[in-house]
């Protein structure tokens, strides 16, 4: 997933996290329709439905196969995100009978599960579920639509989360449509062949706008459930084709037929994706489109690629998903961080981006990673395992952790340069994916976190790289820039400036509130009494979000601040003058006496491809 605003001003830093992940499967064949008692003996059928939609509650019904006397039932603690969210905290009323409907035991055993007995003849287990969070990372059920992580509303037999799945939805209201990368026949239900394909496949309900397009022989869907003044169907198409075309290529692979982008354009604070296998849900801001495509652009490149790093090309510690409890990967920074790399990569080959702006692009990510003093106390493995504690604002402070999207989406920069210069050009980033494919994802293997990263770029560099992940990957060390970048001619050079200083830090979790995170000592914010732990509601004004950084960006030393917050006995407004900082800035230049094999080495690094024809391909 990625919600990853940069370069915030003022460490106001809107964190985000992380793409979970569901299912590397395959898709799911179209089989016949049926009732609800479904088309396998074992298979294990829902039905959906969206009859209460003021009141966001979605009725579920499980109907189990005849078979076994006793199920576990679990609904999962967490999806979308690596952070346990237990979505059991919005079920009512879990109840289960008979196929005669005679009331059947049903017994709690923990917070997530329960146990049906004497259901040897089949049973169907019913309840309900409040689901109002917006976003790609929830489930909503309200007037206006419907959007849905399965895995946030469906319990599954733990006895049979490999047994196929059929979901139906009921009760949609009239005018809605349904669209979901999930096979089905004619009015027939969905069908999946298994749990973790089903709860890979988010659903979008409503009366959405729609879109396709063909490309490489595949072929594209575009749901877009927005307000149309908000947004350009046509352009959004056409830097899907880019998109589409310049990644598949990139990878030489299309490991699919069909994909599903969905797209909400909210107003007021929102933004994020969730990839999953055959499709895409993301969320932009309506205000924020309106400014510039680019977050757009980026974001749709690291979602498409995902269907390959982290939905294919998948580490052996994510499997198999544990719906329990955490599991705990030291990967993510290759899933997520080079991810991003790839996308940059992307954009620049589909001509949406080029050079100058990639570049500064860059060292703003840079100047993320020098800012944060913990660049210095947690490796990029270690930020990976502390995905789970992202919900806390104390987690996400400066001095207590990095991202693993921001010093991974580096470390994918670094590798490739490294790639390049160990094998002389003839080997990059691309043939590190395209051999991590080949090897793992084509012969259905997981690979051994970053052990199996370095595998992979030691055997198209035919070089030892255990030095480069030490230092960078599982350790902590200073990363020296300039030599990173002398290969393409490059230097980083480091600057200050003076910037407004508003004495404290904040950030917030995907979709919650905005949290003081830090308050500086003797600052004019701690004599306003502002206190960490503080809810910021509005900042100038305006309600707090995703945009937050913008008014506080274009602060001027001695400026007033104000904010409105929440604290445990109420609402305050505060206001102070904000003070003054030297803020570190960085700029990647030419260095002097540019080389013609620099010059070389470059261009062919910003085509993401190898330099020496005869590359190594795997
Ligand atoms: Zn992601």
């Amino acid at each position: 997933m990625k919600c990853q605003p940069r370069n915030f001003a003022f460490n106001l830093v809107a964190w985000t996290l992380v793409c979970a992940v569901l299912c590397h499967a395959q898709p799911s064949a179209v089989s016949p329709g049926g009732e609800n008692t479904s088309s396998a003996p074992d298979t294990v059928s829902y039905n959906i439905s969206l009859a209460d939609p003021e009141q966001h509650l979605v009725e579920v019904q499980i109907f189990l196969p005849a078979g076994r006397g006793e199920h576990e039932l679990q609904l999962p603690v967490w999806n979308g995100l690596y952070q346990v969210r237990d979505f059991s905290q919005y079920v009512n009323g879990v109840r289960a009978k008979d196929r005669a409907g005679h009331p059947l035991s049903l017994r709690k055993l923990d917070k997530s599960r329960w146990e049906v007995t004497a259901a040897e003849n089949g049973a169907t287990v019913e309840y309900e579920v409040f689901v109002d969070a917006a976003g790609p990372f929830g489930a909503q059920l309200n007037p206006h639509h419907a959007f849905f992580n399965l895995a946030e509303i469906l319990m599954y037999p733990v006895d049979g989360r490999n047994a196929p799945m059929t979901v139906r939805f009921d009760h949609v209201p009239e005018g809605w449509h349904v669209a979901t990368s999930l096979a089905s026949s004619q009015d027939g239900p969905f069908n999946a062949e298994n749990y973790d394909r089903l709860v890979d496949s988010p659903v979008e309900i409503g009366n959405f706008q729609e879109s396709d397009f063909d490309q490489g022989g595949a072929h594209y869907r575009v749901i877009v459930d927005a307000d149309t003044a908000d947004y350009d169907m046509t352009k959004i198409v056409g830097m899907l084709h880019k998109i589409a075309a310049a990644a598949t290529s990139w990878m030489d692979d299309r490991p699919f037929d069909n994909y599903m982008f969905v797209y909400h354009f909210p107003h007021g604070p929102a933004g994020g994706g969730m990839e999953h296998a055959f499709s895409t849900a993301i969320d932009v801001s309506a205000e924020s489109l309106k400014k510039s495509s680019i977050p757009l652009e980026e974001i749709t490149a690291h979602e498409f690629f995902h269907l390959w790093n982290v939905k294919r090309i998948r580490p052996q510690t994510l499997e198999p998903v544990d719906y329990t409890k955490e599991n705990y990967t030291r990967a993510l920074w290759f899933s997520e961080g080079v991810t991003s790399s790839a996308g940059g990569t992307i954009l620049l080959r589909a001509g949406l981006s080029g050079e100058s702006r990639y570049l500064a692009y860059l060292a703003g990510e840079i100047a993320e990673l020098q800012r944060r003093p913990a660049h210095l106390t947690q490796s990029a493995e270690e930020s990976s395992l502390d995905s789970w504690l992202e919900g806390d604002a104390y987690y996400r402070s400066p001095q207590r952790s990095i991202s693993y999207y921001n010093k991974g989406e580096l470390l994918g920069v670094m590798l490739d340069l490294k790639v390049r210069e160990l094998s002389q050009g003839r080997a990059s980033l691309r043939e590190v994916f395209e051999w991590m494919n080949q090897n793992y994802a084509k012969k259905g293997r997981f690979f051994a976190d970053s052990d199996g990263v370095r595998d992979a770029a030691e055997a198209v560099s035919h070089a030892d790289l255990k030095d480069f992940f030490a230092k960078y990957v599982s350790g902590r060390d200073e990363i020296p820039w300039n030599d990173v970048f002398r290969g393409v001619g490059l230097r980083l050079v480091e600057g200050t400036t003076t910037a407004a200083n508003p004495g404290f830090s904040a950030s917030h979790n995907f979709d919650g509130p905005m949290n003081v995170e830090a308050v500086a000592a003797g600052s004019e914010a701690e004599r306003a009494g502002l206190e960490v732990g503080d809810t910021i509601l509005e900042i100038q004004g305006k309600p707090a979000g995703q945009d937050s950084r913008e008014p506080l960006a274009r602060l001027h030393p001695g400026d007033t601040i104000q904010l409105k917050i929440s604290r445990r006995h109420g609402e305050r407004i505060l206001s102070w003058n904000a003070g003054s900082h030297q803020e570190i800035t960085f700029q990647l230049k030419d260095v002097d006496n540019l080389t013609a094999e620099q010059r070389a080495s470059r261009a062919a690094w910003l085509k993401g491809e190898a330099q020496t024809a005869g590359a190594v391909r795997p």
